[in-house]
């Protein structure tokens, strides 16, 4: 079975699906943190972003794995390397809407993310899950919130992981990735017709998940 989830970043996503994986006990896998794995190496590795050959060459030489730890959380590796926080810098969230807009990019993504799925229960969180990936997922959610309220809430978490940052720099972050993740030509961040929409601004993480719960449960 494969549950669809996406939206724009800082609307509960990730933190819903995490809850939805470990209560079904279904792999969750976290489609953005393997975009962001990318960008790490690409910025490691002092590659040209705006060269489309040479990142379309790197990500077919590396290797990411998502390891789901029993306390729900997710383990990130890059060619075996624990990259969890690393991948969480601003640093990252910078430049990984530029990587993730590359054709190549996204069609190796796309393989891999299918290839998780395929062999998997599993909940698979995203822009393009219910759209490209898994148009034929069992069920597809939607997720929003308002945009000062999704800015609210990626500030409390990322200030919750040691991050100095203003919610000046994560209202632009947000505008900028809405922005390039929702216009690029290939996959935009778009809700699917079948999808169902859960506007999570008044809300709290246990209201959504039991609201996704009754919906996955009523079929
Ligand atoms: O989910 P998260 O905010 O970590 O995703 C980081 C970025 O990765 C997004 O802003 C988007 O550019 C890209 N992404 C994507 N398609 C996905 C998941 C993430 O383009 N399915």
């Amino acid at each position: 079975m494969i549950i669809a989830v996406d939206g724009p970043a800082g609307a509960g996503k990730s933190t819903v699906s995490k809850i939805l994986a470990q209560r079904l006990g279904f792999l969750y896998i976290d489609t953005g943190a393997m975009y962001r794995a990318l960008t790490l190496k690409a910025l490691e590795d002092n590659t040209d972003l705006k060269d489309e050959e040479k990142v379309i060459e790197l990500v077919s030489s590396i290797s990411i794995d998502l390891i789901n730890n029993p306390d729900g959380s997710l383990k990130v590796l890059l060619d075996g390397r624990d990259v969890s926080r690393l991948i969480r810098e601003p640093r990252i969230t910078k430049s990984v809407s530029d990587i993730a807009k590359i054709k190549g990019v996204r069609e190796k993504m796309l393989i891999l993310q299918r290839g998780l799925g395929l062999k998997n229960n599993a909940v698979l969180d995203g822009r393009d899950i219910g759209t490209v990936v898994f148009p034929n997922a069992d069920k597809k959610f939607y997720i929003d919130a308002n945009f000062k309220e999704r800015v609210r809430r990626r500030y409390k978490e990322l200030k919750e992981m040691g991050q100095e940052v203003t919610e000046e720099d994560i209202d632009k972050d947000l505008r900028n990735r809405d922005t390039i993740d929702s216009t690029r030509k290939i996959a935009p961040l778009r809700k699917a017709d079948d999808a169902v929409l859960i506007d999570t601004t008044d809300m709290t993480i246990e209201e959504v998940a039991n609201k996704m719960f009754e919906i996955i449960d009523n079929g």
